[in-house]
C-alpha cells in the first residue's frame, strides 16, 4: 500500500477523513485536513477549487458530471459539443485520478 503524505507539511494521512485532494490549476493535490483549512479554503479563485475534489459533494458531482456527458454526446448542438465533452471528461479525469492516486490507498 502506498503511503499519502501531506503537500504541505509532509504528514502521513492515514485515514480519507484526513485526506483532502484538491485541483490547483491542472495538478491534483493531496493535503492533511488542518493544512486544508488553514491555506485552501482562504485561498478562492480559478485556479484553486475551493471544493475538495474527493468526499460525498464531489462523488455527486462526478455522477452528474458523467450524465451531462452522455446528454451532450446525444445531443445535437454540433458547435459547441466537442469542446464540452472535452471539458465535462476532464472533470471526470480530475476526479478519476484523484481516486487513483490518492484516495484508493487509503482506510475509511
Ligand atoms: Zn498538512
Amino acid at each position: 500500500m502506498r503511503q499519502v503524505h501531506c503537500q504541505n507539511c509532509d504528514q502521513l494521512i492515514e485515514s480519507k477523513k484526513d485526506l483532502f485532494t484538491t485541483q490547483i490549476f491542472f495538478m491534483v493535490q493531496a493535503y492533511c485536513k488542518k493544512c486544508y483549512f488553514d491555506k485552501i479554503k482562504k485561498v478562492s479563485s480559478l485556479a484553486v477549487s475551493n471544493t475538495p475534489l474527493n468526499g460525498r459533494y464531489s462523488n455527486f458531482l462526478a455522477g452528474l458530471t458523467l450524465v451531462g456527458l452522455i446528454l451532450v454526446y446525444f445531443a445535437e448542438i454540433q458547435y459547441i459539443k466537442y469542446p464540452l465533452i472535452l471539458v465535462l471528461a476532464l472533470v471526470l479525469f480530475m476526479r478519476v485520478y484523484s481516486f487513483v492516486r490518492f484516495e484508493r490507498h487509503l482506510p475509511f
